[in-house]
């Protein structure tokens, strides 16, 4: 359906793709996933004519788009893009927005556009704010809405370039569950997304960019947990390790709280010890909070083990120099909760403090 022979993209001197060759299949459900700045963007704008490729060709159904005279408008119609932030139509409701394109690029009568709006607004939910303006919605409301602008023109491939990264964490899962039903009807789709697990769960093939392309492409199994190639592993590990960094005397225990969940649902990891994870950093971070010298940095560390479901948490803190456990002001039956619930607890001296680690 797709089919990419020795892509080259560059700005200036900056060479962003190159030597990219790779075949997309009808039905595929691609994963793009990448560090920032390696090129998700431009492959995919790259494929929908949003920038000329300096060299190489891009065949979709057989006619190269990298060429001067390409069918243009056609092969637009076959592709819809779904943006970061939304590029719905201000000064225009839901419905008119939907209905645009279909009109004018497809000649769709307008008592028919209107109809078929209302099935793909159904679709993604929104079919109850038609007439509302984009500045009535909420983002994750914009984003269906922008769903279903794309779906309206009936295309055979989505490209979604980071849908849920400018939403609230609150409105992530609602963008994402309209498009894993989107995807469920065997639409071809490339989905740039910074959300591993949907990546994991929803993708057939994953292509994990770096080096100005493709640097590994595989199942998601493959690609998650049995990454082959050294940048691969890298960005993988990191991934799993979610980091904390605070001055101590500022601790909001609700934003990390907050944070942490975000990391709990990237991997799935149960509620009950997401639950166990949350009370113990409360207990020792509010004692630490109330006790640490003023200016004391203070880094939470936790790390996921899929293959035996443990939890590895390091408090990295300045202050008491002692294992804050023993501490003598430490409350009796919150020691005891964090032994009830940790396996295996150990607290060592190290370059700026004392390093408590705990397995759950
Ligand atoms: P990603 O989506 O993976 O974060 P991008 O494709 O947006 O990465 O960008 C890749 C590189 O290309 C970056 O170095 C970026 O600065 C550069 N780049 C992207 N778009 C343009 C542009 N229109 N003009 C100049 N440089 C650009
Ligand atoms: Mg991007």
């Amino acid at each position: 359906m797709i089919s990419i022979r020795q892509l080259k993209k560059s700005f200036g001197n900056n060479v962003v793709l190159e030597n990219i060759n790779v075949e997309i299949n009808k039905g595929d459900v691609i994963g793009v996933i990448g560090p920032s700045g390696c090129g998700k963007s431009t492959l995919i704008r790259c494929i929908n004519l949003l920038e000329a490729p300096d060299s190489g060709e891009i065949r979709i159904d057989g006619v190269n788009i990298a060429e001067k005279n390409a069918p243009i408008d056609s092969i637009r119609q076959k592709m819809g893009m779904v943006y970061q932030n939304f590029n719905l139509f201000s000064h225009k409701t839901v419905l008119e927005n939907v209905i645009m394109a279909p009109i004018h690029l497809l000649r769709i009568p307008k008592k028919q556009a209107i109809e078929e709006a209302f099935s793909v607004l159904k679709m993604v939910g929104m079919s109850h704010r038609a007439d509302f303006m984009p500045d009535q919605l909420s983002g994750g409301q914009k984003q269906r809405a922008a769903i279903a602008r794309c779906l309206a023109m009936k295309p055979e491939i989505i490209l979604f370039d980071e849908p849920t990264s400018a939403l609230d964490p609150t409105m992530i899962d609602e963008v994402l569950a309209v498009i894993r039903k989107l995807v469920k009807t065997g639409i071809t789709s490339v989905i740039v997304t910074h959300e591993m697990g949907f990546a994991r769960n929803i993708a057939n093939r994953i292509f994990f960019m770096e080096e100005r392309g493709i640097y590994e492409e595989g199942t998601p199994d493959e690609i998650f947990d049995h990454p082959k190639r050294e940048k691969t592993k890298i960005f993988i590990q990191k991934l799993k390790i979610f980091e904390y960094k605070l001055q101590i005397r500022q601790l909001d225990i609700y934003e990390l709280a907050g944070k942490l969940s975000e990391y709990g649902q990237k991997y799935d990891i149960a509620k009950r010890q997401m639950n166990g994870l949350n009370l113990i950093l409360e207990e020792i971070l509010v004692f630490l909070s109330q006790n640490a010298d003023h200016k004391d940095m203070t880094s939470v560390i936790v790390s996921y083990q899929e293959a035996n479901q443990q939890i590895q948490l390091e408090i990295r803190y300045g202050s008491p120099s002692m294992n804050v456990l023993e501490h003598p002001d430490f409350d009796e039956i919150s020691r005891q909760l964090i032994h009830g619930l940790a396996t295996d607890i150990s607290c060592l001296p190290g370059e700026m403090g004392y390093t408590l680690k705990l397995t759950l």
